[in-house]
């Protein structure tokens, strides 16, 4: 197979083309190689070129060609978790002394990762700003800036930054561009083509798609690079297990059809909630009034299932409204068949300081939905009644 055809035929077959030779057994799908050793005619010779699972393993090998594949990246890499996966970049391409830019809307894992391991142990210095505007990036860059760290669009208050112009920006001051591209999925957003030098996914999301496995990913074209990051990948340890990587393998089987169906959901959804007189805003960027709808429209090919609102009311409100839903689970993640609500400031972004929250946006009032792939006037109906909890 190569690279030729299209993500929804290369999803379904890249990594598990058929084994028809003598002695293979023509599985269509992968097989879980559980195997933690692979033993050896010759001494010098690993058969298959395995050796131990932690440095290679057949259905990991699988996964990893595949998520190449969906970015249209040379090269993928399977981990643990998403957070596993950021920490193998940093460890690998940043020492003490070095500046990071980073977006400052990042997930809340990612900012407790940065703040709490790589600045206070590692003296890495990191610089949050608004990528909104590109100006604020150019402005942060330093002689010792190494790495700018993307979210577009933001968890979770959807905010983009333009990944073309801050990739030409950073590639003039050799400055390396990593782009968490979790909230979109390979299918509606590709980094790399954009000009990112490293993709990253928290796999646990879309790509699974089913809220069932944690997993990382990576995938990058520059060969260097990549290298450097498969050797930490085995001397840190943070893989991906057999078993993940085939639940993975198979989430992504189905994952343009969930793209579209997630993105033609929430966008009713968002129709929904803009009008509703309970609601004071909405922040979704298929939504025509939305102020970066333009750069959406350029840099992604449809707006996903990610959206978050505003209630007219605050935190007990928001509690009235979040504990009376009967569809739609209260629960922390993302990006799995069923739709996930829930409230960023007591949950997801809990490890920030309230001065953080506030001065980025995430007030008591916030609430942020994973819009699953049910049938949509289920989902809002549900929204409607338990909207009714509170005046
Ligand atoms: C969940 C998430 C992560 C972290 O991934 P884990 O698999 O939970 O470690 C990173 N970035 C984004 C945008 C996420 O949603």
């Amino acid at each position: 197979m190569t690279g030729k055809n299209n993500i929804e035929t290369n999803a379904i077959h890249v990594g598990e083309e058929p084994n028809l030779k003598e002695g293979g057994s023509g599985d269509v799908v992968i097989p879980i190689h559980l195997s933690s050793t692979f033993a050896r005619k010759e001494i010098n010779k690993p058969t298959g070129g395995y050796e131990y699972s932690r440095s290679g393993n057949p259905t990991r090998d699988a996964l990893e060609k595949k998520l190449a594949i969906l970015e249209d990246a040379k090269f993928g890499l399977a981990f643990a978790s998403g957070l596993a996966a950021e920490s193998v970049i940093a460890l690998t391409l940043l020492k003490s002394g070095d500046h990071v830019i980073a977006f400052d809307d990042l997930y809340g894992g990612t900012k407790r990762l940065f703040n709490h391991i790589f600045n206070k142990n590692f003296k890495i210095d990191f610089s949050y700003v608004d990528a909104r505007n590109t100006e604020n990036i150019k402005h942060a860059i330093k002689d010792n800036t190494k790495l700018i760290w993307l979210e577009s669009p933001t968890n979770p208050l959807m905010k983009l930054c333009d990944i073309k112009t801050i990739s030409e920006i950073a590639k003039n001051k050799n400055i390396i561009v990593v782009v968490d591209n979790t909230f979109m999925s390979s299918y509606f957003q590709k980094p790399l083509n954009l000009g990112a030098d490293i993709v990253i996914h928290s796999t646990t999301k879309y790509l699974n798609g089913h809220s069932d496995s944690i997993g990382g990913a990576i995938m990058l074209s520059n060969e260097e690079i990549y290298k450097k990051l498969k050797f930490n990948q085995n001397a840190i340890g943070a893989i991906l297990s057999p078993f993940d990587s085939f639940l993975v393998s198979r989430g992504i089987k189905t994952l343009a059809l969930r793209m579209e169906r997630h993105n033609e959901n929430a966008i009713k959804i968002a129709e929904f909630l803009k009008v509703h007189p309970k609601i004071r805003k909405v922040n979704y960027p298929g939504l025509k009034e939305y102020p970066q709808y333009e750069l959406a429209k350029q840099q992604m090919s449809g707006f996903g299932g990610m959206l978050s609102f505003e209630i007219k009311g605050n935190l007990n409100e928001a509690k009235l409204f979040l504990e009376n839903l009967k569809i739609i689970s209260l629960a922390e993640s993302l990006g799995g068949v069923e739709s996930l609500i829930e409230h960023p400031a007591l949950m997801t972004h809990s490890s920030l300081s309230q001065e953080e929250r506030e001065k980025i946006g995430i007030t008591n009032s916030l609430i942020r939905l994973s819009v699953g792939i049910e049938n949509v006037e289920d989902l809002i109906n549900d929204l409607d009644n338990a909207l009714k909890n509170f005046d």
